[in-house]
């Protein structure tokens, strides 16, 4: 985040983080990213000891009571480490959303806090075959018997499906029910009838367990039912924030590590008798990727200062969804940029850009693809300006013949 508007407490916090980002061992990336390693629990753990779990969430669960404008610095920091280890870091402030703003003080004692001490691992299961930009089509089933439901269905891309105690599941409860009014949001333990297993071969953002979910009649008690029966669409756009925001946040950390590689290579490698950075084609280049990451990071700012004042929910999503569009569109053109300074090297795996580059090709495409975010981006800004006119100047009429209405002609 930009120095200049850092508190003391936000900079030792952002201090905290990138020491606990220098102790994790290099074997580890590497060990992830070639697969030998299904899922990173002891970062996890290590992630949960120093508190720095799901940092916005009140103190008696195991949060630090902070906010937004604080979280997005931690992550990131994290964020440099690569999509996987970043996601495993971001995955109780996303599930924790959930059961900090709609659980019960017993279902945040039983998952949220050790959520927070890292002694549990959770995933989110919203995705399924046939589709995930369509969440409200979920197939997903819960039939309510007596003191329990169960649930039938496929979930698809479950990051931390290997090794994850417990699920965040979203089931259809009423199949009749308007989609909006339909679903419900349950916790699902590893047990009887759930089988997660670490599958699919990744282009990138490998060891995070990312596998499939398949729930065959899974008996779930009613006191795992998360909110209300049917009301699981509030607990789905509260979701989003962490979902996107982390997204957001995390896709800084990832392009100024590339950058960062990219401009000390330029300082060093010589082409012509000259250090590369003397040509303006990769000088530029370095000037407009710092400038893609600060503002990036500025949008990042201000969705997290929407969401801490508790502005509108419209303005906040869609706030929140630009920051996710533009950071990590904005992190992959960086990569890229970092990329073609290095040359061919850039393209092997003798330096990290490659391994950077198959991570953020991904998160584009998830916690919301990027068509998706344009989608709420468009549709709160018209619900916006078509509603605001009072307030602000009628530039319309700044124009010469402004009064000539028989030219304007809009059908
Ligand atoms: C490695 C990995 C990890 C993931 N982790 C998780 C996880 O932990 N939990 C989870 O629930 N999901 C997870 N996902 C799923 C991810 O969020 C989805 O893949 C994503 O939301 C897109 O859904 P889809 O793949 O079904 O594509 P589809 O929804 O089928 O979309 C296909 C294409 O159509 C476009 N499209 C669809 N609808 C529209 C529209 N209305 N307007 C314009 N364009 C549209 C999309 O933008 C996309 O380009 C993960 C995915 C991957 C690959």
């Amino acid at each position: 985040m930009f120095e200049a508007i850092l508190t003391n407490d936000q900079r030792r916090l952002r201090d905290e983080a990138r020491e606990f980002v220098r102790s994790v061992p290099r074997k580890l990336i590497l060990d992830m990213d070639a697969d030998r390693v299904q899922y990173p629990s002891d970062f996890v753990h290590e992630a949960g000891r120093r508190n720095l779990l799901g940092l916005r969430f009140p103190l008696e669960y195991g949060g630090r009571g902070l906010r937004w404008e604080d979280e997005v610095l931690a992550i990131e920091e994290v964020g440099v480490l690569g999509t996987s280890l970043a996601c495993a870091y971001v995955m109780p402030s996303i599930v924790g959303e959930a059961l900090n703003s709609f659980g019960s003080s017993g279902q945040k004692e039983r998952w949220l806090k050790p959520l927070l001490t890292g002694e549990k691992v959770a995933a989110e299961a919203l995705t399924e075959p046939r589709g995930g930009s369509d969440f409200f089509g979920t197939t997903t089933e819960a039939r309510r018997e007596s003191d329990h439901y169960v649930l039938r269905g496929q979930k698809r891309f479950i990051v931390g499906a290997a090794k994850s105690d417990f699920f965040l599941v979203y089931a259809r409860t009423d199949p009749r029910g308007p989609p909006h009014r339909s679903i419900s949001a349950f916790i699902v333990e590893r047990g009887p009838g759930v089988e997660a297993e670490y599958l699919y071969g990744l282009l990138g953002t490998r060891g995070g367990g990312t596998g499939q979910l398949v729930l065959d009649d899974v008996r779930v008690p009613k006191e795992n039912l998360i909110g209300s029966e049917n009301g699981a669409s509030d607990i789905f756009y509260r979701m989003m924030i962490p979902e996107r925001m982390t997204s957001a946040a995390g896709a800084i950390g990832m392009g100024r590590a590339a950058l960062e590689v990219a401009a000390r290579y330029s300082e060093r490698r010589k082409a012509f008798g000259e250090k590369i950075r003397r040509f303006q084609a990769v000088s530029f280049k370095i000037a407009d990727s710092v400038t893609m990451l600060d503002a990036a990071r500025g949008l990042v700012y201000a969705a997290a200062r929407s969401v801490d004042a508790n502005d509108t929910p419209n303005r906040s999503r869609r706030l929140v969804s630009e920051a996710k569009k533009f950071a990590t569109d904005s992190a992959w053109q960086v990569i890229n940029h970092s990329m073609q300074i290095m040359g061919g090297i850039g393209y092997t795996n003798v330096y990290p850009i490659e391994r950077l580059m198959r991570d953020a090709r991904l998160i584009m495409i998830w916690t919301g693809t990027n068509e998706v975010m344009d989608l709420i981006i468009q549709h709160e800004y018209y619900r916006e300006v078509l509603s605001s006119r009072a307030e602000t100047r009628d530039t319309e009429a700044d124009a010469q013949e402004a009064e000539r209405t028989s030219e304007k002609v809009y059908e």
